[in-house]
């Protein structure tokens, strides 16, 4: 359990409804491993959905593809969104940077409902957890939603919990459950970031027809130039080369 002593060596956090969302520390982290690894599949992404991501880390690592042509977000609280300005500038940077980027506050749920069919190339779910707002974002409905609003190319880069701590590992096998449901290609990957519950959490990756490994293009993307702090191609290899308790999890969840 992080003490006094740990938060104040994490410099600036951010809290919702007593969970711990982000913090300057190792945001680098969470923000890398949402953002790249589907750039790295598919360079020719131009349009992208960010859901929640509230502090702004998503925004600003997406607004580093010049390729990219729209980058739409929905957040459901603009409070998340104003505190972050003042308290966490260098995670909402883009807030105030980037004309691609059009901010709306709404429920993400409601969004994809009335979005049109096929709008985007990439969507990124960076929600809390699957309690309270964040509920609505794990459900079948939404992956659906999600499935008609995506390209043919399209990838969905989601939460999806833990894999140490029992409560985490329901949430994670529910998550997974339903979205093999709705993805023809339902992979997930892992990172390190010691801010989360056992320092270690998982995006999903779905799409209908890219494979996150079958189909990275290591050489476009090393060619974009970007810097970044965790992400890199052969890391992208190994967090989908999952742990065999992490796989026996996942295989365990019939679809
Ligand atoms: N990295 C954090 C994590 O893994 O817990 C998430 C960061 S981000 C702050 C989560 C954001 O999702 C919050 O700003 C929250 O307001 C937003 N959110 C939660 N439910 C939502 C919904 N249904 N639609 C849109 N945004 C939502």
């Amino acid at each position: 359990m992080l003490n006094s002593l740990h938060f104040r060596k994490l410099t600036c956090f951010e809290i919702l409804d007593g969970y711990v969302q982000v913090t300057e520390k190792d945001e680098f982290v969470y923000h890398d491993m949402i953002s790249h690894p589907a750039m790295a599949v598919n360079p020719n992404i131009k349009s992208v959905l960010i859901i929640g991501g509230g502090d702004g880390g998503t925004a600003r690592e997406i607004s580093r593809y010049s390729g990219i042509e729209k980058i739409d977000m929905v957040e459901i609280d603009e409070a998340v969104v104003r505190v972050c300005k003042k308290y966490l500038p260098t995670l909402s940077s883009a807030y105030d940077s980037e004309p691609r980027l059009n901010l709306r506050f709404q429920d993400g749920l409601k969004f994809v409902k009335d979005a049109p069919a096929g709008a985007y190339d990439l969507i990124l779910v960076d929600s809390t957890d699957p309690a309270g707002p964040g509920e609505g974002l794990f459900t079948v409905g939404f992956y659906q939603d999600c499935f008609r609003i995506l390209s043919e190319n399209g990838i969905l880069i989601n939460q999806h919990e833990g894999a140490f701590y029992d409560g985490d590992i329901e949430e994670m096998k529910k998550a997974h459950a339903k979205i093999k449901k709705t993805f023809p290609i339902a992979k997930v990957y892992g990172f390190n970031i010691p801010t989360y519950a056992s320092g270690y959490w998982y995006f999903g990756f779905a799409s209908k027809k890219l494979d996150p490994i079958a189909d990275l293009k290591p050489e476009q993307w090393e060619k974009l130039g970007l810097k970044t702090k965790y992400y890199n191609i052969d890391l992208h290899k190994g967090a989908f080369a999952l742990p065999n308790y992490v796989k026996e999890i996942l295989a365990s969840v019939e679809a």
